[in-house]
């Protein structure tokens, strides 16, 4: 199989952790304003701290909730100076940014968690596996793709069917291709020419789950239990907490998640997806160096939500704890683009153990993440059950 370039060549040297800890009314500031930005602001300015956000469109969801809110390009380094400016610590909401805005903010000496060198890595899939591979964490075999001669025979046809990705870039199953022979491979090498690809062996999974966790900045560690994730499109529909799993398989993954914290030098919240196999056996799939989708029932389920947790590393403070106190469900609320208002929110509400999120976005197309909502139950089984039939009830409409 090809080589990739080792992914120790580009391991983050160590965090420079500042000593003192950021206290209530220090300002954090965060790049990107999506639903993510704004949970995070939400549980800042819970616990007394001021939030800027820098993010190109208007009224955007963190924007809504934001002490200050600086309309800019994500490199537009005018607005990169003033968040730095404003800002006693800084993080951002998705990885997609752009890693040259987080080295700038750090070039100004401003305190950016996770760090840029954290950030590259899992910025590209080929890296990121790597990373996994050279660390000893199960991962797919996997090969760079640098032409149509090696899309077509880089596993010499024994590892059909695969998957085709670009490297960098993709998000909720955009960028990828799958594919199931060497043609097949080719015609996709084809459409995402000019992009770095990366060339994955499919995963017989029999589900898949992610680990949301967070590292302080002295290095402490705590992860939620690991969540059950099931797609549509794609996206992520219904989030179960916690997995259901053996403890075994739990165990693997929890043990995982601190790999890629410790390996990556990781400061925040982020979270590891993960493949769960027919015998339990745990491979890794990817990296979000954020909070994440599948860590919102975090909110209500836990004293201390993902958000909560990403505000406590940014301020070096002590993590909080990650029991749940009930088993949850959360059912992600995504447009379909039959109208931009959700229709049966009076039955929803009315059960004593629904939470609602809606993200105050003014219109619902096809996939747009709009919300979502938890419930907790006695059991994962109980939570989940009642959630789809809460959510049979709702409609998007005019
Ligand atoms: P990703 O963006 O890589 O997480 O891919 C999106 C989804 O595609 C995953 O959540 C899986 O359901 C599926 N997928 C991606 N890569 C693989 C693989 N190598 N084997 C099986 N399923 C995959």
């Amino acid at each position: 199989m090809d080589s990739v370039k080792s992914a120790a060549s580009v391991k983050p040297a160590a965090a420079t952790p500042s000593e003192k800890p950021l206290l209530p009314g220090a300002v954090l500031g965060i790049l990107g304003g999506g639903q993510l930005g704004r949970m995070f602001a939400i549980a800042a300015k819970q616990m007394g701290y001021r939030v800027a956000v820098l993010e190109p469109a208007p009224d955007s969801p963190c924007g809504q909730v934001a002490d200050t809110v600086l309309q800019a390009d994500y490199t537009d380094e005018a607005a990169l100076r003033r968040l730095a400016a404003l800002s006693d610590a800084i993080t951002y909401e998705f990885e997609n940014v752009d890693a040259r805005a987080v080295e700038f903010l750090e070039s100004l000496g401003k305190p950016v968690h996770p760090s840029s060198a954290a950030l590259r890595i899992t910025q590209d899939r080929i890296l990121e596996k790597t990373f996994a591979r050279e660390n000893g964490i199960p991962v797919t075999p996997f090969a760079s793709v640098r032409s149509e001669d090696e899309a077509r025979a880089v596993f010499h046809g024994e590892s059909f069917p695969a998957f085709l990705k670009t490297a960098r870039g993709g998000y909720d199953g955009k960028g990828q291709a799958r594919v199931h022979n060497g043609e097949e491979a080719a015609r996709a090498w084809n459409e995402f020419k000019g992009h770095d690809l990366i060339l994955e062996k499919l995963v017989p999974f029999e589900k898949e789950i992610s680990v949301v966790a967070c590292r302080g900045r002295d290095g402490s560690f705590a992860a939620y239990p690991p969540a059950e994730n099931a797609h549509v499109r794609n996206i992520l529909d219904v989030s179960v907490l916690p997995a259901r799993v053996s403890p075994e398989s739990s165990a693997a993954a929890l043990k995982i998640a601190r790999q890629v914290a410790e390996g990556l030098n990781i400061v925040g919240t982020f979270c590891v997806e993960l493949f769960v196999l027919p015998g339990g056996e745990i491979w890794f799939n990817e990296i979000a160096p954020r909070p994440h989708n599948s860590g919102h029932a975090t909110v209500d389920a836990c004293l201390c939500s993902q958000f909560e947790q990403q505000v406590r590393a940014l301020c070096g403070l002590p993590l909080g704890s990650t029991s749940l106190l009930r088993p949850t469900a959360m059912v992600n609320l995504v447009g379909d683009g039959n109208g931009d208002h959700l229709h049966g929110l009076e039955t929803l509400l009315a059960d004593p153990d629904a939470a609602l999120h809606l993200y105050g976005k003014k219109h619902a197309p096809r996939g747009r993440k709009m919300g979502h909502f938890t419930v907790l139950g006695e059991t994962a089984d109980a939570a989940e059950a009642t959630a789809r039939a809460l959510r049979a009830g709702l409609q998007w409409g005019a």
